[in-house]
């Protein structure tokens, strides 16, 4: 039986990943930027590699910059634009992940406006609509699929929005790449993507920025990546990312429908064992691998403890999201209530859980339950 599901928080090293990695530091551990033979070696399967993303991806190589993951990327986007674009204002919204939202707060500061939140969990692409009608914009920036509920984000149509408005558009794609395809992602102005979110090492990430040239200036010392990042290239990583994402990409839609019917099978299988189960966010298409909802009663750690006594690893979701209080502020922005938010739990599966494992889970929820009652 296989317990793990919080898949949205990290994924173990896929093993074509790991395999690729060993290799890569075997044979290419050299500074890709030494000016020797090995150096050279290396330099070029790290561009090999940055071609191979930018074809998953659907953009040109040379907009990606290789990062240490998601938060990294986010805080240098933000950071970056900030001191470019003085005087001008960001679009975001309530439901984005906390390495979106506090460096966009540090970098902008009053200078943040969110869009509002639909209670189907999607961002309201009329109030985007009306909200970019106001300028100068710097950027608008909401996330592909959100990490707690798994609502997926109308992306495309605010794109569309923003192309119209002349508005740069960033997504963090973070929870998107790896699960969906990722082929149509390059049409937006900046992306997030982080490699322990599918299967490649914890560490290593990317930013695609707009333009081939254009500078990014956060993290300062040497001239790697075109002087946009500072920091000895992490070849291996970026080679088992790669090779990560090229070994998910060609089987996602057949997981995905498989998947999501398993996940539909253990919202039932919870519903007759435990009764009335609210799923968030239940109405609106979501990640095949996420189900976010309400136990019927108690706190939520304590579910969590005895679900890991069980051997089962949820979340309660909070975790990034969480305020001083325990509240979330994207549950907050989805209309859930404090009751609501101490009783929820996140589940999120993988690429090849199996049907087996999610049955198991929603029985030992039974077991839980039966046992908090007492
Ligand atoms: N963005 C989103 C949407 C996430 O879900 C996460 C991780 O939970 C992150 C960013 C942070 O990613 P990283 O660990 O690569 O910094």
């Amino acid at each position: 039986m296989n317990g793990y599901f919080d898949y949205n928080a990290t994924t173990p090293l896929l093993p074509v990943a790991q395999e690729a990695w060993i290799e890569a530091s075997a044979k290419h551990w050299h500074n890709a930027s030494g000016l020797y033979r090995e150096g050279g070696f290396t330099r070029r399967k790290l561009e090999e590699a940055r071609e191979r993303l930018g074809e998953r991806l659907g953009c040109e190589p040379e907009r990606i910059v290789f990062t240490s993951g998601a938060t990294e990327s986010n805080n240098a986007l933000f950071h970056s634009l900030a001191l470019s674009h003085a005087g001008s204002t960001v679009l975001s919204s309530a439901i984005e992940h906390p390495s979106v939202r506090e460096p966009l707060q540090a970098a902008f500061a009053q200078r943040t406006e969110l869009l509002s939140t639909q209670s189907s969990g999607c961002v309201d692409l009329d109030d985007l609509a009306e909200k970019l009608k106001k300028a100068p914009r710097a950027l608008v920036t909401t996330m592909a699929a959100n990490n707690e509920c798994g609502a997926l984000q109308p992306w495309r149509e605010m794109l569309a929005l923003c192309r119209n408005a002349g508005v740069p558009f960033h997504t963090d794609a973070s929870q998107w790449i790896g699960k969906l395809s990722a082929q149509e992602l390059g049409e937006c102005d900046y992306i997030t993507g982080s490699g322990h979110k599918f299967g490649g090492p914890k560490g290593i990430g990317f930013l695609v920025m707009k333009n081939e040239n254009e500078a990014l200036r956060f993290m300062r010392g040497g001239p790697q990546e075109e002087g946009r990042r500072a920091g000895t290239e992490n070849y291996p990583s970026v080679e088992a990312m790669v090779t990560a994402l090229e070994g998910l990409t060609p089987q996602l839609s057949g997981i995905a429908s498989t998947q999501s019917s398993y996940r539909q099978q253990f919202i039932a299988a919870l519903r007759e064992q435990l009764g009335a189960v609210r799923v968030i966010a239940e109405e609106s298409e979501r990640l095949w691998n996420t189900v976010m909802f309400v136990t019927p009663r108690h706190d939520n750690r304590k579910w969590l403890a005895r679900l890991s006594q069980r051997g089962f690893q949820v979340s309660n979701g909070s975790a990034c999201s969480a305020l001083k209080d325990g509240s979330s502020t994207v549950l907050a922005a989805l209309g859930a209530s404090p009751d609501d938010m101490r009783q929820v739990l996140r589940v999120s599966s993988g690429w090849s859980t199996e049907l087996s494992d999610w049955l198991a889970l929603a029985q030992a929820m039974k077991q839980v339950l039966n046992e908090l009652d007492q």
